[in-house]
């Protein structure tokens, strides 16, 4: 261990600590913490604390301390774990992910941008590869410099358009990404694609208290040049607008006007053209009017009250007057052959706009996504000739969450964590005890609480929440929330970790009719059934998509293809959205567990000392937002302001209870036993007999190994012996075993 790791910090690794207890951990992290050593490691698990203050370790000294160096040689830091992602993928030519997991708040987001910083510092730092690149006519490689940059300023991009101020966060993810960035094979960044996952879209129509709306909209108001603003028909001032101001307008920590710049900034230079950026202008200003569009009736007649909005709509979505009125106030619907023009009535009118005023929001930040994917993918690599193509992903999602209202917005988020959890339970605790046990190695079972059964209860085919709640949706007639919590009821009555109002009418925790309560691996959360059936239905009037459609603004136009369809050429049910959201879990967990992979045809198997998956834990230590709802949260957050307003390089609150817990939850000290317990170098037989590097295999392929020479007669491949397996054993016999054990093993 490095010198500056001495004892005053703690212990580096927690597989180090005497003994493996919570109060061994807890100490060991607050004393790190107290000392401004964020980061602790678990093996090649980096266990993060939030600081909550700027740190002086992520500058270009430290990059240079850590490039190159191997895990232990310096004291753990995120960095280090990027290095390593790197060099896996270098050395063994093949596909790496970082898994960034935590609750909301801890820290993930900063994380994954200091570990885009990093690769980006470390790849052709001197430009050097761009002029090469051109005298070996590599085509693929655009300049290298504009890659890294573009990667990083879609950060900027993406959480101006998909971020928010919640109660536990000020720039809390309203969105999951999992970023590849794509290395030739020479290992410096060709491009990149971003997958993003579930926008909580009900934000733009509706903040809890405290809360804000996406950062753009307050962007737009606080930076826009007065110019632009008028010409999207907006006002400076944000207590104008209805739809953002529902939360209170609430003042936060960002600088919205500066943060305007920026991002226009990164837009150019992400590749955006200018008509691009004038229509994103214009979705905002249109959503921002729509949440101030009101109706009214006259007799039986569904009326819009502003009617100058009419005009303001027409120009801002470059179609007429009378389109918009019509798409406003009436539905095209198909009965049989005919098809007619049915009129809304003012309820449903309300509910087309705020549909619309949503469906606009998440188009234009899919869209985004899918501008920026277009741009920085890699083109025109050709594998044969450049060799094999290979990437680092970078997951970064939204944490786990409480709020005290839950909606579907949060039982979406916390599946997806219990999605993640289960993988990391899959890797680390259950597969690699399997594993020893598969080896013959004698092995003490190691307990741990599994998840699984949380994940069947959201997403079991026929049974699930899930499957409830789309059930409930497919019934003819009046399909209400109740009803849904109805199906919970009676399908999960008995289930361990569901419970509702109608189950357990003495509990406290379940105010309301309408609640039902989730044990989730992270605790306790009750959702409230309302909204359910609506935000999984997602219904979106053809007309809207058909007035979008129509637009002569081609940016426009473009984000609504479907719009082209006539009524009755629109049969098909939509998946609905919890369904798409599981389906794209699924298929993420898939991917990780793939990267996972050391072989290349089983995915889960992990049996070489090199990982290809590496994780960041982050934990949140103290409250550093108001937590609505509670005078002791009032409190800390009060002593944690003025903590902050102090600017004191004394650390920050180390709230033991509130860290405790997440320790336990996270499955952390079960990480440590397996961990402590395990062998810390694995091989497999064939790697194991062959020389010493990739690079060496790659370069001197049939050259028989002597790498173990001055230990054995044999060098391999050895003809004679049956298999590696027998030669490994050979070689064993040959020499002292102990040298391939891990010696002194700790005990638990
Ligand atoms: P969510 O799930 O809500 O998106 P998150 O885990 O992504 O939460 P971040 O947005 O990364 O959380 O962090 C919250 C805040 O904590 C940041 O805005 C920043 O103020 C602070 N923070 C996080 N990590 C660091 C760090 N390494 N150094 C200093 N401050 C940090
Ligand atoms: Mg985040």
């Amino acid at each position: 261990m490095a010198e500056h790791e001495s004892l005053e910090f703690g212990k580096a690794d927690f597989v180090l600590l005497d003994n493996v207890s919570l109060e061994e951990f807890m100490t060991n992290l607050k004393l790190r913490f107290e000392k401004g050593r964020i980061y602790t490691y678990i093996g090649e698990v980096v266990v993060s604390v939030n600081p909550y203050r700027a740190m002086n370790i992520y500058g270009r000294d430290m990059v240079e301390q850590y490039k190159g160096r191997e895990l232990y040689e310096r004291p753990p830091h995120l960095f280090a774990i990027a290095d390593a992602a790197y060099k896996a993928m270098k050395r063994r030519n093949k596909d790496t992910c970082i898994v960034i997991s935590g609750e909301s708040g801890a820290g993930k987001t900063e994380a994954s941008k200091y570990i885009m910083q990093y690769i980006a510092a470390i790849t052709n730092p001197n430009q050097r590869a761009e002029v090469e690149s051109r005298r070996l006519n590599l085509f693929y490689r655009p300049a290298l410099h504009r890659v890294k940059n573009m990667l990083l300023k879609s950060n900027c991009v993406l959480e101006a358009f998909g971020n928010a101020k919640t109660s536990r966060n000020d720039n809390s993810s309203r969105f999951g990404k999992y970023m590849d960035i794509n290395f030739d094979f020479k290992g410096d960044p060709i491009g990149g694609h971003i997958n993003n996952y579930l926008l909580e879209k009900s934000r733009v129509i509706f903040q809890q208290e405290g809360e804000r709306s996406f950062h753009s909209f307050y962007q737009l108001l606080k930076g826009a040049p007065d110019s632009l603003l008028r010409s999207i028909h907006i006002k400076k001032d944000a207590t104008a607008y209805n739809y953002i101001k529902v939360g209170g307008l609430i003042k936060s920590s960002i600088n919205d006007g500066a943060d305007f710049k920026a991002v226009a900034d990164a837009m150019k230079v992400i590749g955006f053209t200018g008509d691009e950026i004038q229509t994103v202008y214009k979705i905002l200003a249109t959503i921002l009017h729509l949440g101030n569009l009101t109706f009214g009736v006259d007799g039986d007649v569904t009326l819009i009250e502003n009617t100058k909005l009419v005009a303001v709509f027409s120009d801002l979505l470059s179609t007429k007057d009378e389109n918009v009125e019509k798409a406003m106030l009436y539905r095209t619907v198909a009965t049989g052959r005919d098809v007619i023009e049915k009129q809304h009535t003012m309820q449903e009118a309300s509910y087309g706009r705020d549909a619309l005023a949503k469906a606009m929001y998440e188009r234009l930040f899919c869209w985004i996504v899918g501008r920026i994917n277009d741009i920085i993918e890699v083109k025109n690599y050709d594998a044969r000739v450049h060799g094999k193509n290979t990437v680092i992903g970078v997951l970064d999602i939204y944490g786990f969450e409480i709020f005290q209202n839950n909606s579907f917005e949060q039982f979406c988020i916390n599946y997806c964590n219990e999605k993640l959890q289960q993988l990391f339970i899959q890797l680390v605790l259950k597969q690699e005890q399997e594993e020893y046990q598969r080896e013959g190695i004698p092995w003490k079972h190691i307990d741990y609480f599994n998840n699984q059964i949380i994940v069947d209860l959201v997403e079991q085919q026929h049974k699930g929440i899930f499957s409830v709640l789309d059930e409930a949706c497919m019934n003819v007639g009046k399909v209400t929330d109740e009803v849904f919590l109805q199906g919970l009821n009676g399908k999960l009555a008995k289930h361990a970790h569901y419970t509702s109002r109608k189950l357990s009418p003495t509990d406290k925790s379940l105010e309301f009719d309408r609640d039902f309560r989730i044990r989730h691996y992270a605790g306790d959360v009750v959702y409230s059934v309302v909204g359910f059936i609506d935000k999984n239905k997602d219904t979106l009037f053809q007309d809207f998509k058909r007035l979008l459609y129509n637009s002569s603004n081609p940016v426009l136009k473009g984000m609504w293809p479907e719009g082209k369809l006539r009524i009755n050429e629109v049969t098909k049910r939509p998946l609905t959205a919890a369904t798409l959201f599981k389906n794209s879990m699924i298929m993420l967990v898939e991917n990780l567990a793939c990267k996972v992979s050391s072989l290349d045809d089983k995915p889960f198997v992990l049996n070489t000392h090199e990982p290809l998956h590496f994780k960041i834990t982050c934990l949140r230590v103290s409250a550093q937002s108001f937590e609505w709802g509670s005078e002791k949260n009032m409190f800390r957050t009060l002593l944690c302001a003025l903590h902050q307003a102090q600017r004191v390089k004394s650390p920050l609150l180390f709230e033991q209870e509130r860290c405790r817990h997440q320790v336990e939850y996270l499955g952390l000290l079960e990480n440590v036993r397996v961990r402590r317990a395990g062998f810390a170098y694995r091989q497999t037989y064939p790697r194991f007999l062959q020389s010493d590097t990739l690079q060496h295999v790659l370069t001197r392929p049939l050259c028989p190994s002597s790498r173990y020479k001055m230990i054995s007669e044999f060098t391999w491949p050895n003809h004679d012996l049956p298999s590696d397996k027998e030669a490994v054993k050979k070689l064993m016999q040959g020499c002292d075993s102990t040298t391939t054990r891990p010696t002194a093993k700790p005990s638990l």
